[in-house]
C-alpha cells in the first residue's frame, strides 16, 4: 500500500472552502507515483462533497458523519483527526490556514506529538523523498525551508489562494466510511451561527476594492463598501485599516492576512507596502487610487489614478450606476 497524503477538507454552509480543493490538487502533484491523496471528510449530510473532492484529485476519501460534527469543534475535530492519524497512519496532513485550520492543525500536531509547519506558499520532496516545507520569514525577506525528518506525519497549513484550483484530475477515488467513537458528553451540538462578512467573500470575489490608512473616515469606507457592491465585489484593506476597526481582521489582505486572486483589485489610499501586496499581487488587474504620484503601488498597478479618493470613488460610483446594466 502506497503512504498517503491527507488533505482535511474544510466545509462550511454546504460548500467545500476552496482552499481544500486548492490542497487536493497541490497533494496530487506531490503524490506523483509514490503516495495515494486521501481527503478526510467530517461533517454532516457528507454526500454531495463526494464527487467534487474526487474530480479535484482525490484518490480516496475518509467520511466520517455525525450530526455533532455539523460546524468545527475545537472540542472534538482534533482529537477526531488525531484518532483517524493513530489508526491509518499518514505521511502528510495538508490543512488550510484559514480560522478553522489555524486551531485544527497545531492541536493534532500536539496530540500526536509531531510539529505543523504554519503558512507554508511552497511544498515539496527532495530527491530523498524528504518533505521540504517553504515559508516566508523575516516579513517576507527571506524564505525558510523547514523539513522534519525526524516526525511523522507532517503536519503544515497552507493560505488560501496560494495553489491553483487544480483542473478536473477524473480520478477514480475509493470511499471509506468510517465508525469512530466520540465521547458521549460532547454529541449535543446546538447551532452556528452565520457571520454577515466572511473571509471566503473576499477570498471567492472577483473583484475587491480595498481600502487603507488613506481612507480615514466613515464616509470613505461606505464608499468603497458601495463600490464593491455594484461591482458584486468584497470590501477588504490592509493592516491599518484592521488595527483602526474599519474592516474586521478576517478581510485583512497581505502576508498576516489573505492571499486573493480577483480578477480586478482596486486598491485606494493603499501605499503598497510589500507585506500587503504580497496578498493581491496575483489578482490579474490591479488598479491603484492614490494621491502620493511616488506611492509605491503605482510600481505594481496595471491602471494608476493619481488623486484624492474623495473626488475619484464618486465619480466612478455615478459612471457605474449611469451604466447599471451593463454590470
Ligand atoms: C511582519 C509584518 C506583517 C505585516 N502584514 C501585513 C498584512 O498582512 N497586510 C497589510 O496590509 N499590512 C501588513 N503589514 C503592514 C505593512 O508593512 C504596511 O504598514 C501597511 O500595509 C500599510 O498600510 P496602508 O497602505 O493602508 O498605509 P500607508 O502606508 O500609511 O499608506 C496610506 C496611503 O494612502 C494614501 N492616501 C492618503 N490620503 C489619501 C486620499 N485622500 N486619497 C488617496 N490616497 C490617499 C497615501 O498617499 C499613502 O500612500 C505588516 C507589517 C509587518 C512588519
Amino acid at each position: 500500500m502506497k503512504p498517503e497524503i491527507w488533505v482535511f477538507i474544510e466545509t462550511r454552509w454546504g460548500k467545500i472552502m476552496a482552499v481544500s480543493i486548492e490542497l487536493i490538487g497541490q497533494a496530487r502533484k506531490l503524490a506523483s507515483q509514490n503516495y495515494e491523496v486521501a481527503a478526510i471528510l467530517t461533517g454532516d449530510n457528507l454526500n454531495p462533497f463526494l464527487s467534487p473532492l474526487i474530480k479535484a484529485g482525490a484518490d480516496k476519501i475518509y467520511v466520517f458523519a455525525h450530526p455533532a460534527l455539523t460546524s468545527y469543534r475545537s472540542d472534538l475535530y482534533p482529537s477526531l483527526i488525531a484518532q483517524l492519524a493513530n489508526k491509518y497512519q499518514p505521511a502528510v496532513i495538508l490543512v488550510g490556514a484559514t480560522t478553522i485550520g489555524r486551531d485544527l492543525a497545531p492541536a493534532v500536531a500536539a496530540l500526536l506529538y509531531t510539529g505543523c509547519v504554519a503558512d507554508c506558499c511552497q511544498l515539496y520532496f527532495d530527491a530523498k523523498g524528504e518533505l521540504l516545507q517553504i515559508v516566508p520569514a523575516f516579513g517576507i525577506h527571506a524564505m525558510a525551508t523547514i523539513v522534519t525528518p525526524n516526525h511523522r506525519p507532517k503536519i503544515a497549513t497552507v493560505r488560501p489562494g496560494v495553489f491553483p484550483k487544480p483542473k478536473d484530475a477524473s480520478c477514480t477515488g475509493k470511499i471509506e466510511y468510517l465508525s469512530l467513537s466520540l465521547p458521549p458528553e460532547r454529541l449535543i451540538f446546538q447551532e452556528a451561527i452565520r457571520e454577515t462578512i466572511s473571509p471566503s467573500s473576499l477570498i471567492e470575489a472577483s473583484v475587491v476594492v480595498a481600502g487603507g490608512s488613506g481612507i480615514g473616515c466613515q464616509e470613505g469606507w461606505d464608499m468603497l463598501q458601495e463600490l464593491a457592491i455594484l461591482l458584486h465585489g468584497a470590501l477588504g484593506g490592509t493592516r491599518p485599516a484592521a488595527d483602526d476597526g474599519w474592516i474586521p481582521e478576517s478581510q485583512m489582505i497581505g502576508q498576516s492576512g489573505q492571499i486573493i486572486r480577483p480578477d480586478l483589485y482596486i486598491a485606494v489610499g493603499i501605499s503598497g507596502d510589500m507585506q500587503h501586496m504580497v496578498g493581491a499581487q496575483d489578482a490579474k488587474v490591479i488598479v491603484a487610487i492614490n494621491k502620493d504620484k511616488r506611492a509605491p503601488i503605482f510600481q505594481q498597478a496595471d491602471y494608476g489614478i493619481t488623486g484624492d479618493y474623495k473626488v475619484v470613488i464618486p465619480l466612478m460610483l455615478n459612471f457605474i450606476k449611469n451604466k447599471e446594466e451593463d454590470f
